[in-house]
């Protein structure tokens, strides 16, 4: 796996199968174009790599030149191609084969046919290393391709993601399914979904709060809200059963999400458990788990001046809040050393301006 900028990928071609894919086109045109020096025209920037090994295996006369056009920026075609380095002019009556790393949605091909349109060449082929056919328009004929993939973005070779990744010598594909899974630990107050907030934005990630499926489930009075009421207005922790059912339906509701940030989930022993053999079973895990550390008395300052604000019950009475810290203490602490062991845990200062401890967080995501 490497990583380019924000995103992960997966090797996908190895140097062998593209060798032997560039080695198989040259030698296609090479039986075409024996008794002709054709003029071979590069498709900037993607097509260096391809052009250079090609024509090591091209082994008659031929003429090579370059055009650049642009379209991809970022993982997707924008639609909007430019052409940055026109074609010489002296081709006329002469075979042309152009060679392009990658067809995909015809786009690029369509401005390709435009530029020789007007030249009266002999002849016009288009040769390319990998091919889409998927997603191909299919508004002119491939007449030569290497490697037929799948939809999938790809770098390296050549291809590139926002600029980077060109010089790998295999070819890689996105990974989609890389996800980041946090656990925010931290007693009631420590900033877990002020922070999640923040974070969710700039991981792209799915916050959830077993809080806040309770408070929404409890506002809506449903049997779950109902049940939960009489522990959270204790400041008890609900029963394991109902809150790890409740976590994995709203797991299950995300299915293409690129990862978590769970917000006062596991909490006992029992949850930790469950989550990562639930998470196991979808072939993921908790990737790290974050503490947010600080003082019980700032904590029920903050917690009372919340209270006044948001009316949470839990919120408004100090032993209330006592109560959820003897919770955390006993029930949720003792996961520290759960995590510790699988070399998760992480601990950070929750103290501070709130931009100060997404910073913080920030480190020790970007070290994952
Ligand atoms: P929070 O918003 O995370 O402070 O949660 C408020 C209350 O919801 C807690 O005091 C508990 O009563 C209940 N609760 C939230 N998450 C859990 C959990 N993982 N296990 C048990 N109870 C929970």
């Amino acid at each position: 796996m490497i990583k380019l900028h924000d995103k992960h990928f997966k090797a996908f071609l190895s140097e062998a199968q593209i060798e032997a894919a560039v080695k198989n086109v040259a030698e296609k045109v090479a039986a075409d174009y024996k008794d002709e020096v054709p003029i071979f025209v590069g498709v900037l920037n993607g097509a260096f790599m391809f052009v250079s090994d090609f024509l090591k295996h091209y082994p008659y006369d031929c003429e090579v030149s370059f055009v650049k056009l642009s379209s991809y920026q970022g993982l997707t075609s924008t639609g909007i191609v430019e052409t940055l380095l026109d074609v010489s002019e002296d081709i006329e009556g002469r075979s042309v084969v152009i060679l392009e790393d990658i067809i995909d949605t015809g786009r690029t091909l369509k401005e390709l046919v435009h530029l020789f349109s007007n030249a009266n060449v002999k002849e016009f082929k288009i040769a390319s290393l990998f091919y889409k056919s998927d997603v191909y328009n299919g508004e002119y004929a491939i007449d030569y391709w290497g490697i037929e993939i799948p939809d999938k973005f790809i770098v390296g070779y050549g291809l590139d993601y926002k600029e980077l990744g060109r010089n790998l010598k295999q070819v890689y594909q996105l990974n989609q399914k890389h996800m980041i899974n946090l656990v925010l630990f931290g007693k009631p107050g420590a900033g877990k979904g002020t922070q999640a907030e923040f974070l969710k934005e700039k991981y792209n990630l799915k916050h959830i709060s077993t809080g806040d499926l309770f408070r929404y489930n409890m506002k809506n009075d449903t049997d779950l809200g109902k049940l939960a009421k009489s522990y959270i207005d204790k400041g008890d922790l609900v029963p394991d059963e109902v809150t790890i059912k409740m976590l994995e339906d709203a797991v299950d509701k995300n299915p293409d999400a690129s990862g978590f940030i769970f917000d006062g989930f596991p909490r006992t022993a029992a949850q930790a458990n469950a989550l990562d053999k639930f998470l196991a079973g979808k072939d993921m895990k908790v990737d790290a788990t974050i503490a947010l550390e600080a003082k019980d008395e700032i904590l029920i300052q903050r917690l009372l001046e919340r209270g006044k604000v948001s009316g949470r019950s839990d919120d408004q009475d100090e032993d209330k809040i006592r109560n959820r810290f003897d919770e955390y203490n006993e029930k949720t602490a003792p996961l520290k050393d759960y995590y510790e062991e699988q070399g998760k845990f992480h601990s950070v200062n929750g103290i501070g301006e709130i931009d100060e401890v997404t910073h913080r967080l920030g480190k020790v995501i970007e070290e994952l």
